[in-house]
């Protein structure tokens, strides 16, 4: 589904494969590898993503740091560290949202004009999807209102629960 003019969309699929400048990955504050998303993203890199992340020596929750794509089809791999989901109450929402910006804030800064997301913290980490996907097109709108430079945002939904939570969130958020 396209809005915003084509400049957001929200699709299934397998985020490895997306051609786009950037895609961003769920990963742990060590940055030395995971399950999930982030072990997608490792195999389909190869070898090399894991030397550039040693190099960055870990990465706070709700920061973001930016490596090469090596053998993915992306350019680049933007790698944040979401929140891990307690109760709702230690600033989860807060530092969800952190990751969005701070992902934002490096594709400004890097000139990238394509980015493509995972449902950040939704998996291993168990933020509750619905939760989630608000919070990712609350910050998607914000940013959007600054009329950033850039040309598309693409979230990618792993299965169809997922999917059906952004389109959900983006008719209350994103089509007004
Ligand atoms: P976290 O530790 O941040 O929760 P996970 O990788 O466990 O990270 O899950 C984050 C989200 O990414 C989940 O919704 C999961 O279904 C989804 N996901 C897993 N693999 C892929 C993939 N290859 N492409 C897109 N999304 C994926």
């Amino acid at each position: 589904m396209k809005i915003r003019d084509g400049k957001v969309e929200i699709v299934t699929g397998d985020i490895t494969t997306f051609a786009v400048d950037a895609i961003v990955n769920a990963a742990n504050s060590s940055l030395l590898g995971g399950g999930g998303v982030d072990g997608a993203i490792h195999r389909a890199a190869g070898p090399l993503l894991y030397e550039a992340c040693r190099k960055l020596k870990g990465c706070a929750t709700g920061d973001a740091k930016i490596t090469p794509g090596f053998q993915l089809p992306a350019k680049y791999v933007i790698h944040t560290v979401g929140p891990i989901w307690k109760d709702g109450n230690r600033g989860e929402d807060e530092k969800l949202a952190s990751c969005y910006r701070r992902c934002f804030e490096i594709m400004v800064a890097e000139g990238l004009k394509t980015i493509a997301f995972p449902a950040i913290s939704t998996g291993a980490y168990g933020f509750p999807m619905e939760r989630a996907t608000r919070i990712a097109l609350e910050e998607t709108h914000k940013f959007l209102e600054t009329n950033p430079p850039i040309e598309k945002i693409i979230f990618v939904c792993y299965n169809d629960r997922a999917y059906k939570c952004y389109i959900e969130a983006a008719a209350d958020i994103l089509i007004k």
